[in-house]
């Protein structure tokens, strides 16, 4: 039988789906791109954002249309799954099957309670099951992403993923370690180790403290594991020890994400976000400080309920102040379950959002262009990721930058390569490949994107 799977969301997700992938080609199911061929189809979806959900509804009606006509088994997991439960049944004859975000460890057995024609929702918690031995069908053959505690404890009043995800709970340090060597073994040069809050890994073991610095320290050590990222950070989580860890490492990536939000103080503690503005841009400057060409990005969502003239000029200038690498923006929408939805009229106008999020939108586009002119005629060591198009090839520096370079040659992917750049824009950079890891002579040791 053929199985298809759409993820929404998250890269949490995408890992998430790479899993079942994994354990359904492992039970025999083969994997298609084919809607039309599918058996099985599987939608993992995401409630973060009205638009995801929206388009994630869209998507189980295209299937529902295929189903009219012949034999489909339809699973739907992931956060609004788990956020509807029975809803979903209710609202999509067609649907077999709902399960959560914390047993896709089961999938195979889902699927066989499905095939016997009886509908449900199981959303029980099988997180321990997961472990380094689960196969994976990885999208990309030299980047792993490891997920290495799931959930969140902060609440924070407009996000769904506390009721969504559940409680942070970290995975065993030495079964993450076995699963950065088996990736190692199995040629992947880059990892990037992921939770919704990756900060907090470790501080529900006994001791209570985060571990995160010690995983990076530990996965940097193994010496075919080139570039090690971790994702996403939160504000008052990142201790000293973590940055020491970055800065120290030739190997860790220079790049923190590090999404602030709001830059008033109402707003931040409106959001029930645990850190004042003052105290967010003192982390932004300590960080700067110690890591050497490190870039920070962020993400901010304008409108939030009560969010004044006044409130909205203190994230702008909070912008201009940390200038980010890059900024997530998104206009404030209620998700149903949160505590603003309940609490908090959502009493800002979308056009005044929208203009708010323009705003920002130039703003940023603004500071790119100055920053990255820093890059101009600069060495740049990237490790090249996919087609950016029929003769072109992009990549990302050890700090996040992309940049595209002419190549058609494929074999150069999660290889490194030196670019010269040449032209400079609010986005990626451009350039022309200088060197690269087969040619004779390549220094492996010293990336010259540290020089800058
Ligand atoms: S830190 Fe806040 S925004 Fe991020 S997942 Fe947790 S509750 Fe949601």
């Amino acid at each position: 039988m053929k199985f298809l799977i759409k993820t929404f969301g998250c890269q949490m997700n995408v890992n998430d789906s790479e899993i079942m992938s994994g354990l359904l080609t492992q039970a025999g199911y083969l994997w298609t791109e084919n809607p039309e061929d599918a058996d099985i189809v599987l939608i993992n979806s995401c409630a973060v954002r009205e638009k995801a959900e929206n388009k994630m509804y869209g998507t189980i009606g295209q299937f529902l249309k295929i189903k009219k006509s012949r034999k489909l088994i339809i699973g739907v997991g992931g956060c609004s799954a788990e956020k509807e439960g029975k809803t979903v049944l209710e609202r999509f004859d067609g649907v077999d099957f709902v399960f959560g975000t914390r047993n896709i460890t089961d999938i195979v057995n889902l699927i066989q309670r499905a095939q016997k024609h009886k509908r449900f929702v199981d959303l029980s918690d099988k997180l321990d099951c997961v472990s380094h031995e689960l196969p994976k069908n990885p999208t990309s053959q030299h980047h792993a992403w490891i997920t290495i505690i799931y959930g969140c404890n902060k609440y924070c009043t407009y996000c769904i993923v506390p009721y969504t995800r559940g409680l942070e709970k970290s995975r065993p340090y030495e079964d993450i370690v076995k699963e950065v060597y088996d990736y190692a073994a199995k040629g992947y040069r880059e990892i990037t180790f992921l939770g919704q809050n990756v900060d907090s890994y470790g501080k529900d073991f006994s001791d209570g403290k985060p571990k995160l610095d010690l995983l990076i320290k530990k996965a940097s050590e193994i010496k075919e594991i080139k570039r090690v990222w971790f994702l996403t950070s939160y504000p008052t989580d990142i201790t000293d020890s973590l940055i020491d860890e970055i800065a120290r490492s030739s190997n860790a990536a220079r790049n923190v994400h590090l999404p602030v939000q709001a830059g008033s103080d109402s707003i931040l503690k409106s959001m029930n976000r645990r850190y004042t503005r003052q105290q967010f841009i003192d982390l932004v400057k300590k960080i700067k400080d110690r890591i050497p060409s490190v870039t920070i990005s962020s993400d901010v969502i304008v409108g939030f309920p009560g969010e004044s003239e006044e409130d909205f000029q203190q994230t702008v200038d909070l912008i201009k102040e940390c200038r980010f690498e890059r900024v997530n923006l998104a206009e404030y929408s209620p998700r149903q379950g949160t505590i603003a939805y309940k609490y908090k009229p959502d009493n800002i106008a979308h056009e005044e959002k929208n203009r708010r999020l323009m705003y920002l939108m130039e703003l940023q586009k603004e500071i790119n262009r100055e920053e990255n002119e820093k890059y101009r005629d600069k060495l740049l060591r990237i490790i090249p990721e996919a087609k950016a198009s029929d003769t072109a090839l992009y990549g990302r520096t050890m700090n996040n930058k992309i940049v595209i370079f002419n190549s058609q040659d494929a074999s150069l992917i999660g290889k490194f390569a030196d670019i010269k750049i040449k032209r400079i824009t609010a986005g990626p950079l451009y350039g022309e490949m200088t060197k690269n890891e087969n040619d004779a002579g390549f220094d492996i040791q010293n990336d010259p994107t540290f020089m800058i």
